[in-house]
Protein backbone atom coordinates (compact mmCIF):
# COMPACT_ATOMS: atom_id res chain seq x y z
CA UNK A 1 0.00 0.00 0.00
CA UNK A 2 1.48 3.20 -1.10
CA UNK A 3 -1.38 6.20 -0.58
CA UNK A 4 -3.89 6.18 1.97
CA UNK A 5 -6.84 8.77 1.95
CA UNK A 6 -8.81 9.94 4.87
CA UNK A 7 -11.71 11.45 3.92
CA UNK A 8 -12.86 14.11 6.53
CA UNK A 9 -10.59 16.26 8.56
CA UNK A 10 -12.11 16.21 12.54
CA UNK A 11 -11.11 14.06 15.50
CA UNK A 12 -11.42 10.46 13.92
CA UNK A 13 -9.77 11.41 10.62
CA UNK A 14 -7.07 13.35 12.76
CA UNK A 15 -7.03 10.01 14.98
CA UNK A 16 -6.47 7.96 11.96
CA UNK A 17 -3.33 9.57 10.32
CA UNK A 18 -1.95 9.32 13.94
CA UNK A 19 -2.20 5.77 14.17
CA UNK A 20 -1.09 5.21 10.61
CA UNK A 21 1.90 7.06 11.06
CA UNK A 22 2.68 4.95 14.76
CA UNK A 23 1.85 2.07 13.33
CA UNK A 24 4.46 2.30 10.99
CA UNK A 25 3.49 3.17 7.57
CA UNK A 26 5.63 5.15 5.81
CA UNK A 27 3.80 5.96 2.22
CA UNK A 28 1.85 9.20 1.07
CA UNK A 29 -0.58 10.13 3.67
CA UNK A 30 -3.67 12.99 2.38
CA UNK A 31 -5.79 14.24 5.03
CA UNK A 32 -9.43 15.61 3.11
CA UNK A 33 -11.35 17.79 4.86
CA UNK A 34 -14.37 20.13 3.78
CA UNK A 35 -13.64 22.79 6.45
CA UNK A 36 -11.10 25.73 5.91
CA UNK A 37 -9.65 24.79 9.59
CA UNK A 38 -7.59 21.67 10.10
CA UNK A 39 -9.07 19.22 13.52
CA UNK A 40 -10.62 20.68 16.13
CA UNK A 41 -12.50 19.54 19.75
CA UNK A 42 -16.38 20.39 19.71
CA UNK A 43 -17.61 19.30 22.92
CA UNK A 44 -16.35 22.89 24.24
CA UNK A 45 -18.50 24.46 21.68
CA UNK A 46 -21.40 24.00 23.83
CA UNK A 47 -19.91 24.17 27.16
CA UNK A 48 -17.10 26.69 27.54
CA UNK A 49 -17.49 28.26 23.90
CA UNK A 50 -20.79 29.69 24.38
CA UNK A 51 -20.62 30.30 28.36
CA UNK A 52 -17.48 32.83 26.85
CA UNK A 53 -14.97 30.73 29.76
CA UNK A 54 -13.13 29.23 26.55
CA UNK A 55 -11.18 30.72 23.66
CA UNK A 56 -12.90 28.97 19.89
CA UNK A 57 -9.25 29.23 18.60
CA UNK A 58 -7.86 26.87 21.40
CA UNK A 59 -10.00 24.33 20.15
CA UNK A 60 -7.32 23.44 17.77
CA UNK A 61 -6.52 19.91 18.10
CA UNK A 62 -2.76 20.24 16.57
CA UNK A 63 -0.55 22.73 15.25
CA UNK A 64 0.82 23.34 12.02
CA UNK A 65 4.45 21.27 13.10
CA UNK A 66 2.82 18.20 13.88
CA UNK A 67 1.18 17.90 10.72
CA UNK A 68 4.90 18.73 9.12
CA UNK A 69 5.34 15.72 11.61
CA UNK A 70 3.75 13.30 10.49
CA UNK A 71 3.99 13.61 6.55
CA UNK A 72 0.11 14.40 6.17
CA UNK A 73 -0.76 16.77 3.25
CA UNK A 74 -3.56 18.45 4.74
CA UNK A 75 -5.90 19.45 2.01
CA UNK A 76 -8.58 21.60 3.57
CA UNK A 77 -11.76 22.89 2.12
CA UNK A 78 -11.98 20.30 -0.42
CA UNK A 79 -14.96 18.37 0.46
CA UNK A 80 -15.37 14.69 -1.05
CA UNK A 81 -18.21 14.59 -3.89
CA UNK A 82 -17.86 11.49 -5.26
CA UNK A 83 -15.87 7.89 -4.59
CA UNK A 84 -14.95 5.32 -7.34
CA UNK A 85 -14.19 2.71 -6.31
CA UNK A 86 -12.69 0.78 -9.34
CA UNK A 87 -10.18 3.67 -10.29
CA UNK A 88 -10.11 3.65 -6.22
CA UNK A 89 -10.33 7.69 -6.82
CA UNK A 90 -11.87 9.94 -4.58
CA UNK A 91 -13.31 13.48 -6.42
CA UNK A 92 -13.57 16.48 -5.49
CA UNK A 93 -14.51 19.64 -6.83
CA UNK A 94 -10.45 20.80 -7.67
CA UNK A 95 -9.94 17.29 -8.91
CA UNK A 96 -8.89 13.53 -8.17
CA UNK A 97 -7.22 11.64 -5.58
CA UNK A 98 -6.25 8.14 -6.41
CA UNK A 99 -5.92 5.65 -3.70
CA UNK A 100 -4.74 2.31 -2.46
CA UNK A 101 -6.72 2.20 1.15
CA UNK A 102 -9.16 4.74 2.05
CA UNK A 103 -10.47 5.66 5.41
CA UNK A 104 -14.12 7.61 5.94
CA UNK A 105 -14.52 10.03 8.48
CA UNK A 106 -16.35 12.44 7.71
CA UNK A 107 -18.52 12.37 10.93
CA UNK A 108 -22.05 13.98 11.17
CA UNK A 109 -24.09 17.03 10.57
CA UNK A 110 -26.52 19.31 12.38
CA UNK A 111 -30.46 18.02 11.10
CA UNK A 112 -32.35 20.46 10.21
CA UNK A 113 -35.49 21.40 11.00
CA UNK A 114 -38.53 19.87 8.93
CA UNK A 115 -40.16 23.46 9.14
CA UNK A 116 -37.44 25.13 8.37
CA UNK A 117 -37.75 27.48 5.88
CA UNK A 118 -38.48 31.23 4.90
CA UNK A 119 -36.85 33.95 6.70
CA UNK A 120 -36.79 32.67 10.15
CA UNK A 121 -32.82 32.39 11.73
CA UNK A 122 -32.61 29.04 13.38
CA UNK A 123 -29.25 28.33 15.15
CA UNK A 124 -27.12 24.86 15.17
CA UNK A 125 -24.37 23.58 16.40
CA UNK A 126 -22.01 21.83 14.76
CA UNK A 127 -19.58 23.44 14.08
CA UNK A 128 -16.87 26.38 15.70
CA UNK A 129 -18.92 28.51 13.23
CA UNK A 130 -21.94 27.60 14.31
CA UNK A 131 -20.47 27.88 17.94
CA UNK A 132 -18.92 31.95 17.40
CA UNK A 133 -22.76 32.75 16.05
CA UNK A 134 -24.72 31.34 18.55
CA UNK A 135 -22.46 32.85 21.42
CA UNK A 136 -22.77 36.06 19.76
CA UNK A 137 -26.29 36.00 19.62
CA UNK A 138 -26.55 34.60 23.21
CA UNK A 139 -25.20 37.78 24.46
CA UNK A 140 -27.49 39.82 23.04
CA UNK A 141 -30.20 37.75 23.94
CA UNK A 142 -32.97 37.34 27.01
CA UNK A 143 -35.11 34.38 26.01
CA UNK A 144 -33.66 31.59 24.22
CA UNK A 145 -35.86 28.36 23.08
CA UNK A 146 -34.08 25.44 22.41
CA UNK A 147 -35.75 22.68 20.03
CA UNK A 148 -34.80 19.29 21.40
CA UNK A 149 -33.51 18.06 24.92
CA UNK A 150 -30.52 15.67 23.63
CA UNK A 151 -27.12 16.13 24.93
CA UNK A 152 -26.31 19.35 23.02
CA UNK A 153 -29.79 20.81 23.16
CA UNK A 154 -29.02 19.91 26.88
CA UNK A 155 -25.91 21.89 27.12
CA UNK A 156 -27.05 24.93 24.87
CA UNK A 157 -29.91 25.06 27.76
CA UNK A 158 -27.11 24.93 30.46
CA UNK A 159 -24.71 27.48 28.95
CA UNK A 160 -27.80 30.21 28.32
CA UNK A 161 -28.49 29.60 31.85
CA UNK A 162 -25.47 30.11 33.03
CA UNK A 163 -25.26 33.58 31.02
CA UNK A 164 -28.46 34.64 32.78
CA UNK A 165 -30.73 34.19 30.45
CA UNK A 166 -34.10 32.62 30.54
CA UNK A 167 -34.55 29.22 28.40
CA UNK A 168 -37.50 27.50 27.40
CA UNK A 169 -36.15 23.58 25.94
CA UNK A 170 -38.97 21.65 23.91
CA UNK A 171 -38.32 17.77 23.69
CA UNK A 172 -41.22 15.92 21.25
CA UNK A 173 -40.71 12.86 23.75
CA UNK A 174 -41.88 12.50 27.20
CA UNK A 175 -38.68 13.07 28.66
CA UNK A 176 -35.04 14.24 27.73
CA UNK A 177 -32.09 11.61 26.06
CA UNK A 178 -35.36 9.03 26.37
CA UNK A 179 -33.12 7.32 23.37
CA UNK A 180 -30.30 7.24 24.91
CA UNK A 181 -30.58 6.97 28.82
CA UNK A 182 -34.05 5.73 28.70
CA UNK A 183 -37.26 6.99 30.19
CA UNK A 184 -36.16 6.42 34.56
CA UNK A 185 -33.39 8.41 33.98
CA UNK A 186 -34.56 10.80 31.59
CA UNK A 187 -36.73 12.15 34.13
CA UNK A 188 -33.74 12.65 36.37
CA UNK A 189 -32.17 14.90 33.87
CA UNK A 190 -35.76 16.55 32.84
CA UNK A 191 -35.38 17.36 37.09
CA UNK A 192 -31.70 18.13 36.42
CA UNK A 193 -33.24 21.19 34.50
CA UNK A 194 -36.13 22.25 35.72
CA UNK A 195 -33.96 22.77 39.33
CA UNK A 196 -31.93 24.85 37.18
CA UNK A 197 -34.54 27.25 36.21
CA UNK A 198 -34.83 26.33 32.78
CA UNK A 199 -38.69 25.48 31.68
CA UNK A 200 -38.81 22.32 29.81
CA UNK A 201 -42.17 21.40 27.68
CA UNK A 202 -41.81 17.49 27.08
CA UNK A 203 -44.27 16.35 24.26
CA UNK A 204 -43.87 19.64 22.32
CA UNK A 205 -44.32 19.36 18.79
CA UNK A 206 -42.96 22.45 16.80
CA UNK A 207 -45.26 23.30 14.33
CA UNK A 208 -43.51 26.22 12.91
CA UNK A 209 -41.02 29.17 14.32
CA UNK A 210 -41.71 33.21 13.16
CA UNK A 211 -39.30 35.94 13.07
CA UNK A 212 -35.94 35.09 14.98
CA UNK A 213 -37.62 33.98 18.43
CA UNK A 214 -41.45 32.57 18.60
CA UNK A 215 -42.12 29.31 17.99
CA UNK A 216 -45.19 28.04 17.43
CA UNK A 217 -46.59 24.56 18.67
CA UNK A 218 -48.94 22.14 16.99
CA UNK A 219 -50.98 22.25 20.06
CA UNK A 220 -51.22 26.08 19.30
CA UNK A 221 -49.27 27.18 22.20
CA UNK A 222 -46.73 29.80 21.30
CA UNK A 223 -43.30 30.77 22.87
CA UNK A 224 -42.00 34.10 22.58
CA UNK A 225 -38.39 34.33 22.56
CA UNK A 226 -35.77 36.07 20.99
CA UNK A 227 -33.61 33.66 19.56
CA UNK A 228 -34.19 30.00 18.37
CA UNK A 229 -31.52 27.36 18.48
CA UNK A 230 -32.14 23.64 17.46
CA UNK A 231 -30.28 20.38 18.92
CA UNK A 232 -32.55 17.98 17.30
CA UNK A 233 -29.42 15.56 16.68
CA UNK A 234 -26.90 14.81 13.35
CA UNK A 235 -27.14 12.99 9.98
CA UNK A 236 -24.49 11.00 8.67
CA UNK A 237 -22.41 12.75 6.11
CA UNK A 238 -22.66 10.41 3.62
CA UNK A 239 -23.73 12.25 0.43
CA UNK A 240 -20.89 12.17 -1.33
CA UNK A 241 -21.02 8.04 -1.06
CA UNK A 242 -24.34 7.41 -2.75
CA UNK A 243 -22.96 6.48 -6.44
CA UNK A 244 -20.05 4.38 -4.77
CA UNK A 245 -21.69 1.05 -4.25
CA UNK A 246 -20.80 1.18 -0.55
CA UNK A 247 -24.27 0.47 1.54
CA UNK A 248 -25.60 3.30 3.33
CA UNK A 249 -28.53 3.09 5.67
CA UNK A 250 -28.50 6.01 8.76
CA UNK A 251 -24.57 5.84 8.24
CA UNK A 252 -21.51 3.81 6.07
CA UNK A 253 -22.44 0.14 6.54
CA UNK A 254 -19.70 -1.20 8.17
CA UNK A 255 -19.10 -4.89 9.33
CA UNK A 256 -17.26 -5.35 12.69
CA UNK A 257 -14.28 -4.73 11.96
CA UNK A 258 -15.38 -1.67 10.53
CA UNK A 259 -14.52 -2.39 7.01
CA UNK A 260 -17.18 -0.91 4.39
CA UNK A 261 -17.55 -3.92 2.51
CA UNK A 262 -14.91 -3.89 0.18
CA UNK A 263 -10.83 -4.43 0.89
CA UNK A 264 -9.50 -1.02 0.19
CA UNK A 265 -12.01 0.68 2.55
CA UNK A 266 -12.74 1.34 6.17
CA UNK A 267 -14.50 3.74 8.36
CA UNK A 268 -14.38 5.58 12.06
CA UNK A 269 -16.26 8.22 14.07
CA UNK A 270 -19.59 9.29 13.81
CA UNK A 271 -20.34 8.42 10.32
CA UNK A 272 -20.01 4.50 10.80
CA UNK A 273 -23.15 2.34 11.46
CA UNK A 274 -21.59 -1.15 12.57
CA UNK A 275 -22.39 -4.45 14.25
CA UNK A 276 -20.77 -4.51 17.38
CA UNK A 277 -19.70 -7.39 18.67
CA UNK A 278 -19.99 -6.22 22.54
CA UNK A 279 -23.73 -6.18 22.37
CA UNK A 280 -25.26 -7.91 19.26
CA UNK A 281 -26.69 -4.69 17.57
CA UNK A 282 -26.09 -2.36 14.80
CA UNK A 283 -25.32 0.70 15.91
CA UNK A 284 -24.37 4.45 15.48
CA UNK A 285 -22.58 6.63 17.67
CA UNK A 286 -21.87 10.22 18.24
CA UNK A 287 -19.40 9.91 20.53
CA UNK A 288 -15.80 11.43 21.36
CA UNK A 289 -14.20 8.48 22.92
CA UNK A 290 -15.99 6.19 20.03
CA UNK A 291 -14.31 8.17 16.87
CA UNK A 292 -10.52 7.63 18.98
CA UNK A 293 -11.03 4.19 19.32
CA UNK A 294 -12.45 3.64 15.73
CA UNK A 295 -9.46 5.65 14.11
CA UNK A 296 -7.08 3.38 15.89
CA UNK A 297 -8.50 -0.03 14.89
CA UNK A 298 -9.70 1.17 11.35
CA UNK A 299 -6.15 1.79 10.47
CA UNK A 300 -4.80 -0.86 12.10
CA UNK A 301 -7.18 -3.55 10.27
CA UNK A 302 -6.30 -1.32 7.29
CA UNK A 303 -2.71 -2.22 7.38
CA UNK A 304 -3.16 -5.82 8.44
CA UNK A 305 -2.79 -8.64 6.84
CA UNK A 306 -5.83 -10.40 5.03
CA UNK A 307 -7.69 -11.86 7.70
CA UNK A 308 -5.80 -10.42 10.59
CA UNK A 309 -7.54 -7.84 11.53
CA UNK A 310 -9.62 -7.47 14.84
CA UNK A 311 -13.31 -6.45 15.56
CA UNK A 312 -14.08 -3.41 17.30
CA UNK A 313 -15.96 -4.36 20.24
CA UNK A 314 -16.13 -0.67 22.33
CA UNK A 315 -18.33 0.31 25.11
CA UNK A 316 -20.20 3.56 23.78
CA UNK A 317 -19.32 6.43 26.17
CA UNK A 318 -20.47 9.43 26.23
CA UNK A 319 -19.93 12.35 28.88
CA UNK A 320 -21.69 16.18 29.43
CA UNK A 321 -21.52 18.90 31.58
CA UNK A 322 -24.93 20.59 32.50
CA UNK A 323 -25.05 22.61 35.45
CA UNK A 324 -22.14 21.91 37.12
CA UNK A 325 -22.98 18.11 37.01
CA UNK A 326 -21.02 16.04 35.08
CA UNK A 327 -23.01 13.72 33.32
CA UNK A 328 -21.59 9.91 31.96
CA UNK A 329 -23.07 7.21 30.42
CA UNK A 330 -22.02 4.19 28.83
CA UNK A 331 -22.94 1.07 27.26
CA UNK A 332 -26.31 0.88 26.35
CA UNK A 333 -30.11 1.84 27.72
CA UNK A 334 -32.20 -1.23 26.27
CA UNK A 335 -32.43 -2.87 29.14
CA UNK A 336 -35.11 -5.20 31.48
CA UNK A 337 -34.32 -3.36 34.80
CA UNK A 338 -32.69 0.54 35.69
CA UNK A 339 -31.47 0.78 39.36
CA UNK A 340 -29.84 3.04 40.97
CA UNK A 341 -26.88 1.49 43.08
CA UNK A 342 -25.26 4.45 44.26
CA UNK A 343 -26.27 7.80 45.68
CA UNK A 344 -29.28 10.26 45.26
CA UNK A 345 -30.94 11.14 41.98
CA UNK A 346 -32.84 14.08 44.38
CA UNK A 347 -29.07 15.57 45.15
CA UNK A 348 -28.16 14.76 41.39
CA UNK A 349 -25.06 12.59 42.58
CA UNK A 350 -26.00 8.90 41.72
CA UNK A 351 -25.01 5.95 39.40
CA UNK A 352 -27.40 3.87 37.94
CA UNK A 353 -27.18 0.27 36.06
CA UNK A 354 -28.99 -1.17 33.46
CA UNK A 355 -29.47 -5.10 33.30
CA UNK A 356 -30.63 -7.12 29.88
CA UNK A 357 -31.16 -10.73 30.51
CA UNK A 358 -28.26 -11.74 33.98
CA UNK A 359 -26.04 -9.47 32.21
CA UNK A 360 -24.54 -5.65 32.90
CA UNK A 361 -24.82 -3.66 30.04
CA UNK A 362 -25.28 -0.03 30.88
CA UNK A 363 -24.32 2.57 33.59
CA UNK A 364 -25.26 6.28 33.97
CA UNK A 365 -23.88 8.62 36.49
CA UNK A 366 -23.98 12.15 37.50
CA UNK A 367 -21.18 13.62 39.50
CA UNK A 368 -19.57 10.03 40.07
CA UNK A 369 -16.75 9.58 37.29
CA UNK A 370 -14.57 7.62 39.08
CA UNK A 371 -17.49 4.27 39.47
CA UNK A 372 -18.54 5.67 35.90
CA UNK A 373 -15.38 4.40 34.63
CA UNK A 374 -14.97 1.58 36.83
CA UNK A 375 -18.29 0.09 35.75
CA UNK A 376 -17.84 0.84 32.11
CA UNK A 377 -14.83 -1.59 32.44
CA UNK A 378 -17.55 -4.69 33.97
CA UNK A 379 -19.20 -3.53 30.44
CA UNK A 380 -16.68 -4.54 28.93
CA UNK A 381 -15.49 -7.83 30.53
CA UNK A 382 -19.54 -8.77 30.17
CA UNK A 383 -19.65 -9.11 33.71
CA UNK A 384 -23.08 -10.74 35.01
CA UNK A 385 -25.60 -8.45 36.90
CA UNK A 386 -25.48 -10.62 40.10
CA UNK A 387 -21.32 -9.88 39.85
CA UNK A 388 -21.52 -5.91 39.26
CA UNK A 389 -24.06 -5.61 42.34
CA UNK A 390 -21.91 -7.36 44.87
CA UNK A 391 -18.77 -5.65 43.45
CA UNK A 392 -21.12 -2.06 44.38
CA UNK A 393 -22.23 -3.38 47.59
CA UNK A 394 -18.19 -4.37 48.80
CA UNK A 395 -17.12 -0.73 47.64
CA UNK A 396 -14.94 -1.56 44.75
CA UNK A 397 -16.01 0.22 42.33
CA UNK A 398 -17.23 3.55 44.28
CA UNK A 399 -13.75 3.96 46.17
P1 LIG B 1 -16.63 15.19 12.98
O1 LIG B 1 -16.06 15.77 14.21
O2 LIG B 1 -17.98 15.65 12.52
O3 LIG B 1 -15.59 15.41 11.80
C1 LIG B 1 -15.89 15.06 10.48
C2 LIG B 1 -15.24 16.05 9.55
O4 LIG B 1 -15.46 15.61 8.21
C3 LIG B 1 -15.84 17.45 9.65
O5 LIG B 1 -14.84 18.40 9.84
C4 LIG B 1 -16.55 17.63 8.32
O6 LIG B 1 -16.51 18.96 7.85
C5 LIG B 1 -15.75 16.73 7.41
N1 LIG B 1 -16.50 16.31 6.23
C6 LIG B 1 -17.83 16.07 6.13
N2 LIG B 1 -18.15 15.73 4.86
C7 LIG B 1 -17.00 15.76 4.16
C8 LIG B 1 -16.67 15.51 2.80
N3 LIG B 1 -17.60 15.17 1.90
N4 LIG B 1 -15.38 15.64 2.41
C9 LIG B 1 -14.44 16.00 3.31
N5 LIG B 1 -14.68 16.26 4.60
C10 LIG B 1 -15.94 16.14 5.02
N6 LIG B 1 -18.96 13.78 22.52
C11 LIG B 1 -18.72 13.37 23.80
O7 LIG B 1 -18.40 12.19 24.00
N7 LIG B 1 -18.85 14.24 24.85
C12 LIG B 1 -19.22 15.54 24.68
O8 LIG B 1 -19.33 16.29 25.64
C13 LIG B 1 -19.50 15.99 23.35
N8 LIG B 1 -19.86 17.27 23.13
C14 LIG B 1 -20.14 17.67 21.86
C15 LIG B 1 -20.54 18.99 21.64
C16 LIG B 1 -20.85 19.42 20.35
C17 LIG B 1 -21.30 20.84 20.13
C18 LIG B 1 -20.74 18.53 19.26
C19 LIG B 1 -21.08 18.99 17.86
C20 LIG B 1 -20.33 17.22 19.46
C21 LIG B 1 -20.02 16.78 20.76
N9 LIG B 1 -19.61 15.47 21.01
C22 LIG B 1 -19.35 15.06 22.29
C23 LIG B 1 -19.48 14.50 19.90
C24 LIG B 1 -18.07 14.44 19.33
O9 LIG B 1 -17.55 15.73 19.15
C25 LIG B 1 -18.13 13.68 18.02
O10 LIG B 1 -18.51 12.36 18.32
C26 LIG B 1 -16.81 13.69 17.28
O11 LIG B 1 -16.51 15.00 16.86
C27 LIG B 1 -16.88 12.77 16.07
O12 LIG B 1 -15.73 12.89 15.31
P2 LIG B 1 -15.75 12.57 13.75
O13 LIG B 1 -14.37 12.84 13.28
O14 LIG B 1 -16.36 11.26 13.50
O15 LIG B 1 -16.77 13.63 13.11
Amino acid sequence: MKRIVVVGAGLAGLRTVEALRKLGFDGAVTLLGAEEIGPYDRPPLSKQVLTGKGDPAETAYRSAAHYADLRVELRLGQPATALDLTSRTVKTDGGELSFDGLIVATGAAARLLAVESGPSRIHRLRTLDDARELRDALQVSRHVVVIGAGFIGSEIASSARMLGLEVTLLEAAPVPLARVVGPQIGQICAALHRENGTRLICGAQVGSVEGSGRVRLTDGRIIEGDLVVAGIGAAPETGWLASSGLTVADGLVCDPFLSAGHPAVYAAGDVVRWRNPLFGTSMRTEQWTNAVEQARRAAANLLADPGKGQPYAGVNYFWSDQYGVRIQSAGIAEADEVRVVHGSPAEFRFLAYYRKGDRLVGAFAMDQPVPLVRSKLLIEARTSWEEALSLVRAGEILT
